[in-house]
Formats: structure tokens, sequence, C-alpha cells
């Protein structure tokens, strides 16, 4: 046995810690440690990984991602009961871990290493609902700027935010969410989980994704180019692209791209051409 495994039952470490789940952190805990190995395992071999955890709560994903054999683990955390609940673990993984009491949104994750580091850098988590999307959007940004920003990243999020994520044209759920990050990654659905798999569990159900970001060309478009054509677009998404982009009409010509069609009819692959120009 690791000594991780001699750790106390995580309900036993919240108990300890006092570490009732607050909603407005968007704990919802995983207690479950077959389901917290699994979200690990989509991140693949980290063994030479120094993987991110943000909101590592009383630390069931956190136990996971050593055990799966992660070179070192830094994980960010907002309370300060959490962190504290945490100390056992520090203990255990003998050097292997790091904890940071911090606010993820403020953090610069990749800044957290010095000097900056070879081998891949991996982002984990169970994130926080209130603010999973404008995390993902900042590490998005990172990535348009240098796609090894992190080489993987396996993501809990709520399932309708999921299916924006992957959604593929002329469906409902597909828009400014789904044409950002499938212009800088492949983002797969990896499994879903019921609310009752956590502790509170949430109103609605989650899902993991995972990312793989791409690596584009030198000329490709900014992502404020990106950011602004997307929100163009789908402000007015029942409307025909040549009222919702009358900026862009020549671009639209040039490229081919029919003024008639509506935004949720273009592919990732037509956004980025229009922005190009
Ligand atoms: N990883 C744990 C698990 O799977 O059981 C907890 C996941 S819980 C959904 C979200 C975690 O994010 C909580 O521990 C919460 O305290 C933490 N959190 C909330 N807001 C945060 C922030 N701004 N920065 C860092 N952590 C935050």
């Amino acid at each position: 046995m690791s000594d991780i495994d001699s750790l106390p039952p995580l309900r036993e470490v919240i108990a300890t810690h006092d570490l009732r789940a607050e909603k407005k952190l968007g704990q919802n805990f995983l207690l479950d440690l077959n389901i917290t190995d699994k979200i690990a395992a989509a991140a693949g071999d980290l063994s030479h990984a120094t993987v991110f955890e943000i909101g590592p709560g009383p630390g069931g994903l956190t136990r996971s991602l050593l055990k799966a054999g992660a070179a070192k683990v830094i994980a960010v955390e907002y309370d300060k009961r959490a962190v504290d609940a945490l100390q056992g673990l520090v203990e255990a993984a003998s050097g292997r871990l790091e904890v940071i009491h911090g606010d993820a949104l403020d953090i610069d994750l990749l800044a957290l290493l010095i000097p900056p580091t070879q081998g891949n850098h991996v982002l984990v988590a169970n994130l926080p609902y209130n603010i999973a999307t404008p995390l993902l959007i900042g590490w998005l940004k990172q990535i348009r700027k240098n796609p090894e920003s992190y080489q993987t990243m396996v993501l809990m999020f709520q399932r309708e935010v999921a299916e924006r994520l992957v959604a593929v044209p002329g469906t409902k759920a597909y828009g400014r969410l789904s044409i950002i990050t499938q212009w800088l990654c492949t983002a797969k659905r990896q499994f879903n989980l019921p609310p009752g798999a956590f502790t509170p569990p949430p109103k609605v159900s989650s899902s993991v994704v995972r990312f793989t970001p791409k690596t584009l060309p030198d000329n490709a478009p900014s992502f404020d180019a990106i950011g602004r054509l997307t929100a163009a677009a789908f402000g007015q998404r029942r409307k025909m692209l040549r009222s919702s982009l009358k900026d862009y009409a020549d671009i639209m010509e040039k490229t081919d791209i029919d003024p008639t069609l509506r935004a949720e009819n273009l592919s990732v692959d037509d956004f980025v051409r229009l922005a190009d120009h």
C-alpha cells in the first residue's frame, strides 16, 4: 500500500476539517475514487507531466493523479479549509504535490513553474461550475499564443456546457464556445456523470471533456479577431449573415461564403477563413 492509500477516507477528511460544501464556491465533491481514477486516466501517461489541478477540495482527484504517477501536481484552491485538509496528502506525496491557496481566475498557472520546466503541462480539474467558462477561455487564450502551453486538458463541466464545447454546425448547442474551442483544440467528451455521483449532488448532470491543442499556421487569426467575428455572427443568431455580418460582406464574397446562410450553418473553418482576411 502506498502512503496515499493509508490516508483516512475522504468523508473523514471532510468531517475533520469541517469542509461542509459551500454552494458559492461550486463545491460538489467526488468521493468515489473509481470515478476520480477514471478522470485521471483520461489524461494519459502523467509520468513526465506537471499536472495543474484547479479546486482540489478534499483531494479525491488529487489522490488519483498522484496514484496515476504524475511527476508533479500543482493544485490551486480558493478555500482555506480545503488547503488545510490537503496537508496530509501533501506529506504522503513526498514532494510531488504543491497546494497553492489562491483564486484560479487570477493566477497564471504557467508562471508558477520556476524556472520553466521541460516536460508536459497538463490541466485536470473537476471545475467549480460558476467559473468554468471564464477559466476555460483564459486557458484557450494561452493556447492561442502557444499551443504547447498545455499538452492536454481534462475538465469536468456541467453537461450543457460540455455539449456546447463539442457541438457540430446546425445544432442548437453550436455557438461561440464551440467555434473558439474547436478552432484551438480537438475536444472530445469522455463520459457523463449523473448528479448523484457528487456530494452534495448538483442540480444538473456533468461531463468530462478532453482537449488536445492543435498547432495553428503562422498566419492564424488572433483570438480577438475570432472573438469579434463570432460575437457579431451569433449576437443575431437567427439572422442571415448578410445582415449580422455586414462588415464582412467583401470577405464573404471572396471566400465564397453564402451570405444567406445563418451563423449556425458555418463550419469552424469557415469562421477562420472569414476572420483571416
Ligand atoms: N476536486 C474536488 C473534487 O473533485 O471532489 C473538488 C471539486 S469542486 C466541483 C470545485 C473546487 O474548486 C472546490 O474545492 C472549490 O473550493 C474550488 N474553487 C472554487 N472557486 C475557486 C477559485 N476561484 N479558485 C480556485 N479554486 C476554486
